[in-house]
């Protein structure tokens, strides 16, 4: 049937959040042009290779289409009536704790919403987290400590207006490409502009890197707390902005002085050599207009929440928070990791960016939900969660849009988990994944360009995701599936009959109460401004920044005059002390292992992985050497080669680059064992979390590499 309509939606990758237009051409054959949306302000019509080849990958081809129980095919009701009977037998049985949700950042913030709100106000536990606490929970914990809030100040444009930018731990090149681009752009246009990449690896962002600090594994909070001393000692700081928006200045520099202790030996224990770090320190302090961007290599770490912290902590000294051009800049993962977080997915959040550990906030929620209960204290995060599993402790587990088998750290525990599990309900888009293997029941899900609802990108956008396709067979939006269930369980307040339902309540609960003069009151997430939106207006949303306090108006940045969401208004230094990874290496396990994307896969593949053009560029998992190790190891290009931990083992092609740290082994997350039985590097990570986030520290990894 021939349709050719343009409906304007997002991206299903990355936290960039691109727009897109997508042309129906054959809606039968589901034929589909994609081309970027030259309105969205993400990325003003660019796409890059994933997003541009989105209309490869909506096939039916892998497609989870029906129902299933214990492998048959059943209807809708058997399946509701199965899952919602089941969670309250153990619930019954072993109280409220034996029961979890898990679900990820690729669900759009309406799932989100209904999933937290059963979890819960409903069954009352907050045994609900989400594969972002692998993603992003260390900036969430650092803007939380400094800002009072889960709060970015700034926004893309702020990229064109910037002198300096440092990019840390992040390889923006193939991680977010879109602002690569951008920023590659305005440099080109404005040579002057110096970048800064701080990664242990030479990776392809180096493209464009004026400076390149290769810095050990772990030295980031030595990095910035010396930053900061520099800072003070050169008269840099910003006195007026100290003075009169933050607290604990004095302590932070304490700690960062008696961090950096003997400054003679400074530039070796951070790994880089002492001219590049002094230019490093030149620029910092000369260059008011400076953005600083950071990713998962300083999230993911077991001292990912100092990092960021220690990060924050020299532009709270400059006063360049929020400032066109000057702030520090967490990008995000996923999709909607951040519209996630705003209706409390991970176990530590409540909806609308309350806490979980806040009396005053739980009582709130519970009376706008008029809940019959409220969970009193946080969760389990996602590896303590699949340990209570692995333990006996949490028996049923409902897991949406993601493939813990691949992706959590020791991966082959969290399998063994979920085979302990009384019940296993997996809600995704793809038949055969390394999870959905492990389900007891499957539910399909409607996938990118079928279901409908919002996403929020890095720098607070809220954008509506929009379906153009029909839903396939049996395919429902994973919002319909829960309320399905919670209604099945005997709960009122689920009848949601559209997204658009869901995210009024969202608006409302973000307005509610939402005032600097109630007590504990005043929150950053508000989206008072939207009034309550009819289905023309839900589906006309254009994208907009949150805050968004007065009518249609959204908040492009946010602290440059103060008004930070701590309950004294000021901001919060940290003192901090850099500590090393939590494993150490070994004469057994001598080498890194650090995890991560690269340029044309997604996750797991299941989307990725159904294009031939994204194959073209790396089709295969493998481990990145310094050529000098690899020598040691007599291992050359091409050779299959064993990875080995003390958690688990990997057979991947090694590929040897100078850019690779001696020592350290670059291993692609994507594999699966689906796939590649033997090349599930997830198998392999260390389970070692930072104390305050949760994050999981998948950028060092003890190991042993040898000829397989
Ligand atoms: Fe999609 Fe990210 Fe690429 Fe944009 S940069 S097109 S959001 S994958």
């Amino acid at each position: 049937m021939q349709i050719n309509s343009t409906v304007h939606t997002t991206c299903a990758y990355c936290g960039v959040g691109c727009g897109i237009k997508a042309t129906v051409e054959d809606t039968d054959k589901r034929i589909v042009s994609i081309q970027g949306d030259t309105e969205h302000p993400a990325n003003y019509g660019r796409l890059c290779s994933k997003g541009s080849s989105l209309g490869e990958t909506i096939s039916l081809e892998g497609r989870l289409l029906e129902p299933h129980i214990a492998g048959q095919n059943v209807s809708w009701p058997t399946a509701i009536d199965k899952v919602a009977n089941e969670f309250k037998r153990i619930i019954a049985e072993h109280g409220k704790e034996s029961v979890a949700f898990y679900v990820s950042g690729q669900i759009l913030t309406e799932d989100y919403y209904v999933a937290n709100k059963l979890m819960k106000g409903y069954i009352g536990t907050a045994n609900i987290d989400t594969n972002s606490r692998l993603c992003m929970s260390s900036a969430v914990a650092g803007h939380k400590r400094a800002f009072g809030a889960d709060t970015v100040p700034a926004n893309y444009d702020d990229f064109d207006h910037a002198n300096l930018i440092v990019l840390v731990g992040s390889n923006t090149a193939w991680c977010h490409p879109i602002i690569f681009q951008r920023i590659k752009a305005i440099k080109a246009q404005r040579p002057e502009l110096r970048i800064v990449v701080v990664d242990p690896r030479e990776t392809a962002t180096n493209e464009i890197a004026d400076l390149h600090l290769p810095i050990k594994a772990g030295m980031d909070v030595l990095l910035f707390n010396a930053l900061l001393v520099q800072l003070a000692e050169r008269n840099a700081l910003d006195p007026q902005y100290i003075a009169q928006y933050t607290v604990d200045f004095e302590k932070a520099f304490a700690a960062a002085n008696q961090d950096v202790g003997d400054k003679s030996t400074l530039a070796e224990r951070i790994g880089v050599d002492s001219q590049s770090l002094a230019t490093f320190f030149d620029w910092f302090c000369q260059t008011p207009k400076t953005m600083t961007c950071f990713s998962m290599g300083v999230n993911q770490s077991s001292a990912g929440t100092d990092k960021v912290n220690a990060i924050i902590n020299c532009h709270l000294a400059t006063g360049r928070v929020g400032k066109e051009g000057a702030s520090p800049f967490s990008l995000t993962g996923q999709p909607n990791a951040m519209g996630g977080r705003e209706v409390g997915g991970l176990a530590n959040m409540l909806a609308a960016h309350m806490d979980i550990e806040n009396p005053v906030h739980r009582e709130r929620v519970q009376r706008f939900w008029q809940s019959p209960v409220i969970a009193d204290k946080s969760g389990l995060k996602a590896v303590d969660l699949f340990d209570a599993m692995y333990e006996g402790k949490i028996k049923a587990v409902w897991i949406m849009a993601t493939n813990p088998v691949v992706s959590l750290p020791n991966a082959d525990k969290v399998r063994a988990a979920l085979e302990k599990c009384e019940l296993v309900v997996v809600s995704d888009c793809i038949t055969d994944t390394d999870t959905t293997r492990l389900a007891d029941v499957l539910l399909p899900s409607l996938g990118w360009g079928e279901k409908d609802g919002t996403v929020t990108n890095s720098e607070r956008r809220i954008s509506r995701q929009r379906g153009f396709l029909p839903a396939p067979a049996q395919a429902k939006p994973d919002w319909w599936a829960l309320s399905q269930v919670a209604q099945a369980m005997g709960f009122d307040g689920f009848d949601y009959q559209s997204p658009a339902d869901v995210f009024n309540e969202h608006i409302a609960l973000s307005a509610f109460e939402n005032d600097a003069n109630i007590e504990s009151g005043l929150r950053d997430f508000n989206l008072v401004g939207l009034g309550q939106l009819n289905t023309q207006q839900y589906n006309a949303l254009q994208p907009i920044q949150w805050p968004v306090l007065n009518k249609d108006q959204g908040t492009a940045r946010l602290f440059a005059q103060g008004q930070f969401y701590t309950p004294n208004r000021l901001a919060r230094f940290m003192p901090l002390t850099s500590r090393a990874p939590k494993n150490p290496l070994s004469a057994e396990y001598p080498f890194i292992l650090n995890t991560g994307r690269i340029r044309d896969q997604w996750h797991t593949m299941t989307r990725t992985g159904l294009t031939p053009r994204l194959l073209q560029h790396i089709g295969e998992p493998y481990a990145e050497l310094h050529p000098n190790d690899a020598k040691k190891l007599a291992i050359q290009a091409g050779d299959l080669v064993e990875i080995n931990s003390a958690w688990g083992k990997a057979v991947v092609r090694a590929q040897l680059s100078d850019g690779q740290r001696q020592g350290s082994v670059f291993v692609p997350m994507h594999w699966t064992g689906v796939l590649t039985r033997q090349s599930r590097v997830g198998a392999v990570v260390n389970p070692a979390v930072d104390p305050v986030s949760g994050q999981p520290e998948n950028k060092h990894t003890p190991i042993k590499v040898s000829k397989f």
